[in-house]
């Protein structure tokens, strides 16, 4: 018998990585999403990697009844990762009930269900945004966390609260939060990648798409921080090693190695790069003059922030492996296959 262990948010982009990963393991998967951000066509390519469907239950967490209904259907399931959220930085900021309300309530609807099904194994997907703006770098688990810049942040600083609080007098269950860096990248096989909705907010779908000839020029968002050469640096981290990170800390959850009923873990390679050496590292890769021009900063930027990913590295036994042109290019592989499917080429 497979264990079973439940993703929601799984048809996303990260949910679908870890989900292959999961699957390449011998987990059975079950997928929950109300594909707001998402299609139910990941699951054909989660198939067509691994070669096994996985069950799709098309939920809105937000709706309780919706929630207690799926959980029921699956309590035989001996884990959960909780991945859905809304996740655009800037659509947070003129939507902000709709963040917290989405980001907030399917969180404590998923806690209550994983609770009432005895599920007790839970992954929530944090961010290093829970860090605002940190004093120095490279930040540690037991940095403050500062209020974040950002709607959407600060539904992950108060999940994580929340969760702190629920933990208190739920104490079957174990909870591991992960403070992801700046994933980026697609599988290897270019058949499951992110999928931005409308005008990306991040950086590498944004390259991708300057190259691609969708979208004109990228805008560099300012060169005059105290970096190497003036603009920001963050902590890339491929979104194959991520989903990785998620199978070591479901493994220490199953194998009941956690030392608290709540920890907590950066996901970063430690190596920090500059936007300028980002792209250089496209062009470089993809053989393609990118087109961009600086101006200026976007407000709430900061500039430089860098993990220390050392409590991953020794409790998790897990480290970041693959480097920035694998990440780079394995996004550009992606960009190329998604614009030949919408070419109909
Ligand atoms: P994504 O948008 O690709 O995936 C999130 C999924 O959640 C989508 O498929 C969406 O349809 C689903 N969803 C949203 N609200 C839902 C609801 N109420 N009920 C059911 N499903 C719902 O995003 P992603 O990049 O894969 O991010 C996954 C998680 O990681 C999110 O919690 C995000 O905040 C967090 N995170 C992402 C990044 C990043 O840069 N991608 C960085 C730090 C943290
Ligand atoms: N950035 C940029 N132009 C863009 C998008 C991002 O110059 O169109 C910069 C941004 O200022 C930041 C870095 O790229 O320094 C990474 O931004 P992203 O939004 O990908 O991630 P963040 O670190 O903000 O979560």
């Amino acid at each position: 018998m497979k264990t079973k262990i439940l993703v929601t948010g799984g048809t996303g982009y990260i949910g679908s990585h870890t989900a292959v990963s999961l699957i390449e393991s011998g987990y059975e998967v079950v997928l929950i999403d109300n594909l707001s951000n998402s299609s139910k066509e990941t699951v054909v390519g989660i198939q067509e990697i691994t070669g096994t469907k996985p069950k799709l239950e098309v939920v809105d967490l937000t709706y309780k009844k919706q929630c207690a209904d799926v959980f029921a259907k699956h309590n035989d399931a001996k884990g959960l990762i909780h991945f859905a959220a809304l996740k655009a930085v800037g659509e947070s900021v003129k939507r902000p009930l709709q963040y917290y309300y989405n980001n907030l309530s399917s969180l404590m609807n998923t806690l209550e269900c994983t609770v009432d099904n005895q599920i007790n194994n839970f992954i929530f997907s944090s961010s290093a945004t829970v860090y605002g703006k940190p004093d120095n770098v490279p930040i540690s688990e037991d940095f403050e966390m500062k209020r974040p810049f950002s709607p959407y942040g600060n539904s992950k600083k108060i999940a994580e609260e929340i969760m702190e609080d629920f933990i208190v007098s739920n104490d079957s269950l174990s909870i591991i939060s992960l403070r992801y860096f700046n994933p980026i990248g697609a599988h290897e096989s270019g058949i499951i990648g992110e999928l931005p909705t409308g005008t990306p907010n991040n950086l590498m779908p944004y390259i991708t798409q300057v190259a691609a000839g969708v979208r004109e020029k990228l805008l560099v968002f300012g060169n005059d921080y105290p970096t190497r050469d003036g603009t920001p640096i963050r902590d890339y981290i491929h979104v194959v090693d991520l989903a990785e990170a998620h199978l070591k800390a479901l493994k220490r959850l199953l194998d009941r190695e956690n030392e608290k009923t709540m920890e907590v873990f950066n996901l970063g390679s430690g190596k920090g790069y500059t936007v300028l050496e980002i792209i250089h590292a496209f062009e470089k890769v993809s053989g393609k003059q990118l087109n961009y021009e600086v101006t200026a900063r976007r407000e709430g930027d900061v500039p430089e922030l860098i993990s220390l990913p050392d409590l991953a590295n020794i409790k998790l036994q897990w480290k970041a492996k693959r480097d920035l042109s694998e990440m780079v290019k394995s996004a550009w592989e992606w960009e190329k296959k998604i614009r030949t499917k919408v070419n109909g080429e």
